[in-house]
């Protein structure tokens, strides 16, 4: 079996979006919800460079906070519901936009991490 012909920049950043590989854009990157598998299946590539630490999830905070609870104070301002309402609204939908932004940010900042070859800084000595 050939090679799969690498991804552009561009289409590895949707790889990682969808959760594929970064190199060949088929094999999933995700063994579970948001565990990397070892390997990509169809091009071998090893994920054991794939560290995305916390950065999903500053991204997801920031976004979600905006967003969230953002809409929470409109609504809290303009019709100024009863506080167990908002929070039977908001609070499911912070959690329901948290998780579902989790995976694809993941996603897109191992593709990121393999497009730049990111890794951990090392000392010279
Ligand atoms: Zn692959």
């Amino acid at each position: 079996m050939a090679a799969p012909a690498p991804l552009s920049d561009r289409s590895g950043l949707f790889a990682g979006l969808r959760g594929r590989c970064p190199k060949c854009g088929d094999g999933h990157l995700f063994a579970g919800f948001l565990t990397v598998a070892a390997k990509c299946e169809v091009c071998g590539l090893d994920y054991s460079f794939a560290d995305s630490g916390d950065g999903p999830t500053i991204f997801i905070m920031m976004i979600s906070g905006i967003v969230v609870v953002g809409s929470t104070l409109l609504v809290d301002a303009y019709y100024e519901p009863p506080l167990l309402l908002l929070a039977a609204i908001f609070l499911p939908l912070m959690a329901a936009v948290s998780i579902g932004l989790i995976r694809p940010f993941k996603g897109i900042l191992i593709a990121s991490q393999f497009r730049h070859k990111a890794e951990q800084g090392k000392l010279e000595l």
